[in-house]
Order: C-alpha cells, then sequence, then structure tokens
C-alpha cells in the first residue's frame, strides 16, 4: 500500500475524508429475509457498500464425491457485480473474488454446526452491488444473517469490521479512498457473543501494539453489528408473525 500524500484523507480536526472521528463506522443497514426463493438471505448497506447474500441448503451435494460423511461442506461465491466499482468490472471471477471466497468461508466456519448435516452442502452466494472498500466485511455481515435466516445450526453469528491506518492513526471502518490511499487495512472477524475472532488479515504494516489496538477498537462496533443482525433476523420474524396471526 503507498500513500498518496496529495490526497488528504484526516484534516485539521482529526476527521475523515466523509466527515468521520477515526473511531467512527458507517451507517449500517441491515435487512433479513430479502430473497423468496433463496432458504435465506439478507441485504446490508455499510456506508456505500451495498451487499446482498443468498444461501441454499442444507442440500444435496454435487458432484457428490465432495460430500463429507461426517459434516456438511461450505460453499461460498463473492461476486462483484460489473456495476459495482467506478471502473467496469469483468463478470469473470478475478483472482481478489477467488481468495475472497475462501476468506469469507473461513471466517463464517467455525461459527456453523456443520457436523448436524452430514452429507450435505451449504451454499453461500454473494453479490457485491456497490463497492466502497469494506465489502468483505459487509459480506461476512450480511452471510452470517443469510445463514440463520437459512435455520442453519448455529454457535454464534459472526459480525467483521475493519481497521485502517492514516499514518500513524488508526481508524475505523475504511471507505474506499481510505483503503486506496491509506497505510493499512486490517479486517477482523469475530463471534460476537463468544468473543472469538475468526478472520483477522492485514495489508500494511501494523505493529503488535496497533494489532492490539485495532482488537479493543473493534470490540464495541462488533457488538453493535450484532445487535443489528439480531434486530433484522427478529424484525423478519416478528413480520412473519404479525401476517400469520392477520390470517387467523
Ligand atoms: N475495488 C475496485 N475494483 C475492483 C476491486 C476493488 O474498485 O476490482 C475497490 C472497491 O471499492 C473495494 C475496494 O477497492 O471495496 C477495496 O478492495 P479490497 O480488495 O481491499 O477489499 P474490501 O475492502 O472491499 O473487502
Amino acid at each position: 500500500m503507498t500513500r498518496n500524500k496529495n490526497v488528504k484523507l484526516l484534516d485539521e480536526n482529526g476527521r475523515r475524508s466523509d466527515g468521520r472521528l477515526p473511531d467512527e463506522m458507517r451507517p449500517l443497514k441491515i435487512e433479513a429475509g430479502v430473497l423468496r426463493n433463496a432458504d435465506g438471505s439478507a441485504y446490508v448497506e455499510l456506508g456505500n457498500n451495498k451487499v446482498i447474500a443468498a444461501v441454499y441448503g442444507p442440500r444435496e451435494v454435487t458432484p457428490r464425491h465432495e460430500a463429507l460423511s461426517d459434516r456438511a461442506i461450505l460453499r461460498c461465491k463473492y461476486s462483484m457485480l460489473p456495476f459495482s466499482v467506478a471502473e467496469r468490472k469483468s463478470p469473470q471471477p478475478s483472482r481478489r473474488e477467488i481468495e475472497l471466497s475462501k476468506v469469507i468461508r473461513e471466517a463464517l466456519t467455525p461459527a456453523i454446526f456443520l457436523n448436524e448435516y452430514p452429507r450435505t452442502t451449504i451454499d453461500v452466494f454473494i453479490n457485491i452491488l456497490e463497492a466502497d472498500g469494506g465489502t468483505r466485511t459487509a459480506s461476512i455481515i450480511a452471510a452470517a444473517v443469510a445463514l440463520a435466516d437459512a435455520g442453519i445450526a448455529m454457535r454464534d453469528l459472526v459480525a467483521a469490521i475493519a481497521v485502517g491506518k492514516i499514518g500513524d492513526i488508526l481508524v475505523l471502518d475504511i471507505n474506499g479512498l481510505e483503503d486506496q490511499h491509506g497505510d493499512g487495512d486490517m479486517p477482523i472477524a469475530m463471534m460476537p457473543k463468544l468473543g472469538e475472532v475468526t478472520l483477522i488479515q492485514a495489508d500494511g504494516v501494523f505493529t503488535p501494539e496497533e494489532i492490539e489496538r485495532a482488537l479493543s477498537m473493534v470490540s464495541k462496533p462488533i457488538k453493535r453489528i450484532y445487535e443489528e443482525q439480531v434486530k433484522a433476523l427478529k424484525s423478519k420474524y416478528e413480520s412473519i408473525r404479525q401476517e400469520v396471526t392477520e390470517s387467523e
């Protein structure tokens, strides 16, 4: 990551390019059960990021030889739609999309009771409708809600947020501009109730002390994201309950 000193990421008052303070995250909106034809789904907006996740399964594995006798397999496919970024993205899966699919699958796996569903697959499809830095964290937030919406047995949800670096200052939830011109990006995913980290990546240079500070910096926002995830799931089931009672 090379810093372009001509791009001003922090002003004299310590405000960022979008007016946020270093420890402020972008507005978050989560909706559960947005797709009729998937077993579970969720829509997430994190700042300008717009992400949709759909879950199918547990269902029969094809090709069959991939099935595991003692647990389900989890498959994730992260795709950026061609219009999601400023420069049209080819619909062919890029190396980055393949990497992100793997990273997201690994961040979600510890939260799922895969051994409850032997010989099956749980498929998670994530589409980025609009991207502005932090699509992997928004994807993890959406996928966890979609998995819960599909009724899959889980130990916990998974919430995620990135910590970036501008000069020596750690900043929460970096946007696209900060990602492009900042000095570091550290996405962190956690099982919020269990307090366990399921993903930590780092692009740029972070000292051990900065890593510790980054982990404590995400503690509150992870709880906040978790509360929003639960609220989205509850509100979906509340609307179903209302429909049922009204039809009785
Ligand atoms: N991006 C882009 N074109 C691409 C890939 C990424 O414009 O082909 C932008 C997009 O805004 C993305 C950001 O670069 O959110 C940062 O990408 P990164 O690989 O760091 O992943 P993310 O932060 O989205 O998880």
